[in-house]
């Protein structure tokens, strides 16, 4: 990542270009005349002893192999060569002839000229490519870092300072969540005394989790910009190195500087390059320099004090590849996660965007967003800038709405064919499921069942996403409070039963979870009347996720599951009588949630507890 650094201003390429082409032409220049023989007259030896004798030839000059000389015929004067033959005799005839001879001077010249030009300019050209070369493959390798070759094993993460990004928390519309998260970092980092006070310190680092384009490097370079402390930013893939160790090397030396100058930040971008799981010695051996790479930094995040102020900051979208060991506590044990925005967070990134171009006032941004479901921060710069591109084609000065529509269209094809998107029919199935589940668990214990509800698909492949949380924690469950949850699990399938008359395959995970406690409840809670205390299955591996082995006879084992099946039935029933006498809240809440695409715990117990209207209410039923 580059986060408005200023790097060294490369010479481009063509100055190089240049550089070649005038050699060529100096080349053509210098050598070819020389070269060229200038027009001399090609005799045979008998014409030459001809005109010796005949006394026409004034001066000869003898090289190895030919003979050049100067015939004066009628007083005009021929350049002649000919082929030196082997003759003893030659020198006294042209004496005898009065022929002035010459040493091959000329040729002094020429000799020295092929010299150079045979020898000395092919070294020349190559030293000056190989410097060239050299030179290059030192700025990739070292980003052109002063050293060169000494620089290798340097982190090279740039440093950044306050000034250099201007990147603030406010460009970052929407993911209040996050930010708030980060915020205490920016926090700690400019009064970490206030901090120190308590005997705090800090998570050591913090792992940004979401799909691509939903503003993880964004919202690190507003940390950045936020806190006036030291920026260092380096993406996973720069320390993939050319040579095994260099890696290693590299995080050294990251961590080396970070310490220098802490407090400050350090950010890995696509951790994931470098924090896959590793696995063992795979049949390939395994990608030690990868891994070696790995175990540094997890030595050095150990191995760093915490309470001195660094703080690591890294980003992913695939936290599930990750290497178990790099989420244990004390290292990335703070999990931020940054998802899809939802409508209002959409029009406000679409707001955040449309400050930069120049956009009509009829523009209405909450119609935008609507029609943009599912996009992502990148996708909705990318909508704007779009539509300003439209404006300009178009000869206007600004962009209109009509732009703006178009844009999405263009811009939302290409990942509607991914199937990320869920069209209205689904929302509108996803929004009554999920209320389905939220009004049951309401219905039960007259308390906000929910944190939040959306359904903006999530990360893990949920469609719809119900966050739980108990007001208190619970070691001890009752039966009762048992077979509410299981109730509440069948909720959404009951919804879609009630509303839609169809059932479809977003429940599955429900019946999952929904089998798993019944099971658990009567084969080892002791929870049915038929069984009593006695335990049907034994789970072992506790701390590995459980293996459970039945201990029971083949008999037991079907009436188990027969016992399965009829307490979830009986749960499934009460969900569905539950929904069937608040049917008008279930399209109330169904409804805000379809449009909203977000509903809190508060909002959704106001709705819950508001008396019915009973207009609306007909007009709900009549939509479905
Ligand atoms: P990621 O790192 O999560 O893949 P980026 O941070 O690189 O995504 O986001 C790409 C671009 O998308 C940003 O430069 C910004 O223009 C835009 N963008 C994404 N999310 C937001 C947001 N929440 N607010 C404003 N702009 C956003
Ligand atoms: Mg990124
Ligand atoms: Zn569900």
């Amino acid at each position: 990542m580059n986060l408005g650094d200023k790097k060294p201003e490369k010479r481009p390429l063509y100055v190089y270009y240049i550089i070649v082409g005038v050699i060529i032409i100096l080349l053509n220049l210098l050598v070819v005349p020389s070269l060229q023989e200038r027009s001399v007259k090609k005799t045979d030896y008998s014409t030459f002893l001809s005109c010796v004798k005949r006394g026409t030839v004034t001066e000869a000059t003898v090289d190895d192999d030919y003979i050049y000389y100067i015939a004066r015929v009628d007083g005009v004067d021929t350049m002649c060569k000919t082929v030196r033959m082997d003759d003893p005799n030659l020198v006294e005839r042209l004496e005898e002839a009065g022929v002035r001879m010459e040493s091959p001077e000329p040729d002094t010249q020429s000799i020295f000229l092929s010299l150079l030009f045979s020898y000395l300019v092919p070294i020349l050209i190559f030293v000056f490519l190989g410097r060239w070369l050299s030179k290059k493959m030192m700025s990739s390798m070292g980003n052109g870092g002063p050293g060169g070759m000494m620089s290798f094993g340097k982190s090279n993460a740039k440093v950044y300072v306050k000034s250099s990004t201007g990147i603030k928390f406010s460009d970052v519309a929407g993911e209040d969540e996050a930010k708030e998260l980060l915020t205490e970092i920016v926090d700690y980092l400019h009064n970490p005394h206030k901090y120190a006070e308590i005997g705090a310190s800090m998570p050591k680092g913090a792992l940004l989790v979401g799909p691509p384009g939903t503003g993880k490097t964004l919202l690190a370079k507003a940390v950045a910009g936020e806190a006036e402390v030291p920026f260092f930013s380096i993406s996973g893939s720069e320390f993939v190195e050319m040579f095994v160790g260099m890696g290693a090397a590299k995080v050294r030396d990251l961590f080396k500087q970070a310490n220098e100058k802490a407090p400050c930040i350090v950010f890995i971008d696509e951790i994931d390059t470098i924090g896959k799981k590793r696995d063992g010695a795979g049949f390939t051996g395994g990608n030690d320099e990868r891994e070696q790479t790995l175990n540094q930094l997890l030595t050095e995040m150990d191995g760093f004090d915490g309470s001195k102020g660094v703080v690591i900051l890294a980003a992913t979208n695939r936290p599930d590849s990750l290497d178990p060991a790099l989420l244990r506590p004390g290292r990335f044990d703070r999990r931020i996660p940054v998802e899809l925005p939802d409508l209002q967070g959409r029009e406000e990134i679409l707001r955040v965007h449309a400050k930069k171009i120049k956009i009509s006032d009829s523009v209405r941004f909450d119609e935008i967003a609507k029609a943009a479901s599912g996009a992502s921060g990148a996708e909705l710069a990318n909508i704007v800038n779009e539509a300003a591109l439209r404006a300009v084609r178009d000869g206007r000065k600004f962009a209109t709405q009509a732009d703006f529509e178009e844009s999405i269209e263009v811009v939302i094809a290409g990942y509607q064919k991914k199937n990320r998107v869920l069209s209205n029919k689904e929302k509108l199935i996803v929004s009554y499921h999920e209320i389905g589940h939220a009004l049951v668990a309401a219905k039960q214990t007259d308390s906000a069942p929910v944190h939040k509800i959306t359904i903006i698909p999530r990360t893990s492949g949920a469609l719809g996403y119900t966050m739980q949380v108990d007001e208190k924690e619970h070691f001890l469950m009752s039966k009762e409070e048992l077979e509410n949850k299981i109730a509440t699990f069948t909720g959404g399938r009951a919804a879609e039963e009630l509303i839609f008359h169809s059932i479809t395959t977003g429940a599955s995970n429900d019946i999952e979870q929904a089998t798993k406690l019944a099971r658990a409840m009567i084969s080892r809670y002791g929870m049915s009347d038929e069984f009593d205390m006695v335990a049907m299955e034994n789970i072992s591996n506790q701390y590995l996720g459980g293996d459970s082995s039945l201990a029971c006879s083949f008999e037991t084992q079907t009436l188990l599951d027969k016992k399965v099946v009829e307490l979830v039935r009986r749960q499934h029933e009460k969900a569905l009588q539950i929904l069937k006498d608040n049917i008008g809240k279930l399209h109330e809440l169904a409804k805000y949630l379809y449009e909203h695409e977000t509903i809190t715990g508060e909002e959704f117990m106001k709705i819950l507890e508001e008396p019915l209207p009973a207009v609306e209410t007909a007009q709900a039923e009549d939509e479905v």
